[in-house]
C-alpha cells in the first residue's frame, strides 16, 4: 500500500495519494487547472481527472477515452487520493492489460440483442428497441464472422429470452466473450442528449455509476473477470469513438443481471439514442449499422490482439533462413 490511506464512504474504499502511485508508476503529475483538473502522463499514458465537485470527480480520461470511476476522487489539502479500487479495476487493466495464457485465443462471440417480444424495450414512435438490437446483432454476426470468429446469438427472432438464460446460451456454447446490444432513449432533454455508454460489471463493494442508493454490493460471477470486463469495455468505447466520432458518454459499471451472470468476459453497449432526432436516425438507417458493427468488431479485435497469450511454438518446425 502506498501512503495513508483515506477511508470515507458507505463501502469504505482504501484510497492512496494520486501523487505517491504516480512516482511508482513513473508518471508525472501536473494541474491543467489548479484545483480542478489534474494530468498524469508518461510511458505512452496521459491520464486526467477532475477533483473539483463531487458529480465530477468519478469521471476521469484514460487517452482521450472518458472512464467513470467506481469511487471520487477525494481533495484535501492540495493533495488528490483515488481509491485503490480503481488503480486495481478500472486503470490497471488499461495500462497494464490481463493476457490469456498461452494459445488460448478469442474465438466465439456471444452477441445479445436486447429485449424482444413482449418486452420492447424503449420505444419511440413507432420504433421499438428490440426491433434495432436485432438488425443490429446480424449486422455485427455477419461482420464478425467474416472476420473468422464463431458467433452465438441469444435470439435471431422477436421472442423475449429470459435474462438469466441469455448468459446460459452464452455458456453452453463456449463463448470467450459475452456482448449486450441495446440503445438508450430518455424523456427530458431529448434535443440534447445523444452518444454512446459502454457499460461493465461493478466491481464488489462499489457503487454503480448511475446508481442511487445501490443495494448489494457483493461479489458476483462476473467479478471473476473484473479485468477484461473493464478491458473490453475500454476498447468498445474507444473503437466507436474512432469509427464514429460519435459523442463518448463514456465506460460506466452497471449490475445489470447479464453483467452480474456472465461466466466470460462481458459487456452492455448502449449504442446511441433513439430519442436524438439525428442520433435516432442513424440508428434506424441500416447504413449506419453497418459502421456500428464494424466499431464493435475492430473493438472485440483490438481486445483480442491485447489479451493474446504467447504463441505455442510448432513441435518438430525448424527455423530456415
Ligand atoms: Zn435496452
Amino acid at each position: 500500500m502506498l501512503g495513508a490511506a483515506v477511508r470515507g464512504g458507505k463501502a469504505r474504499p482504501t484510497y492512496v495519494p494520486m501523487s505517491e502511485w504516480a512516482r511508482a508508476n513513473v508518471l508525472s503529475v501536473h494541474w491543467l487547472e489548479r484545483d480542478k483538473t489534474v494530468e498524469l502522463t508518461g510511458r505512452g499514458s496521459r491520464l486526467t481527472f477532475n477533483v473539483e465537485s463531487r458529480s465530477d470527480a468519478r469521471r476521469a480520461q484514460i487517452n482521450g477515452v472518458q472512464v467513470w470511476l467506481a469511487f471520487p476522487i477525494l481533495y484535501q489539502n492540495g493533495r488528490a487520493y483515488i481509491s485503490q479500487t480503481d488503480l486495481s479495476e478500472t486503470l490497471g487493466p488499461v495500462l497494464s492489460p490481463p493476457t490469456n495464457p498461452r494459445g488460448i485465443n478469442i474465438k466465439t462471440i456471444c452477441l445479445d440483442a436486447g429485449h424482444g417480444g413482449n418486452d420492447p424495450g424503449y420505444q419511440v414512435g413507432s420504433n421499438d428497441e428490440k426491433k434495432y438490437t436485432l438488425l443490429f446483432a446480424q449486422e455485427v454476426r455477419a461482420q464478425l464472422k467474416a472476420a473468422g470468429f464463431n458467433v452465438v446469438m441469444t435470439r435471431t427472432t422477436d421472442v423475449k429470452i429470459q435474462l438469466e438464460d441469455r448468459t446460459a446460451i452464452a455458456r453452453r456454447n463456449s463463448a470467450d466473450l459475452f456482448v449486450s446490444l441495446h440503445f438508450n432513449a430518455i424523456e427530458l432533454g431529448r434535443n440534447e442528449v445523444k452518444g454512446t455508454e459502454i457499460f461493465c460489471l461493478t466491481p464488489a463493494g462499489a457503487t454503480s455509476t448511475n446508481a442511487r442508493g445501490e443495494g448489494d454490493t457483493q461479489w458476483v460471477t462476473g467479478n471473476r473477470n473484473d479485468e477484461k470486463n473493464m478491458l473490453l469495455a475500454y476498447q468498445m468505447q474507444k473503437s466507436y469513438e474512432k469509427e464514429l466520432g460519435i459523442e463518448d458518454r463514456g465506460v460506466k459499471r452497471a449490475r445489470f443481471q447479464v453483467l452480474r451472470e456472465a461466466t466470460m468476459p462481458a459487456i452492455l453497449i448502449e449504442g446511441g439514442f433513439m430519442s436524438h432526432p439525428a442520433e435516432g436516425k442513424k440508428i434506424f438507417d441500416p447504413a449506419y449499422r453497418k459502421q456500428m458493427a464494424k466499431a464493435v468488431v475492430d473493438g472485440i479485435q483490438a481486445y483480442k490482439t491485447i489479451v493474446k497469450g504467447p504463441e505455442i511454438p510448432q513441435k518438430g518446425t525448424k527455423k530456415t533462413k
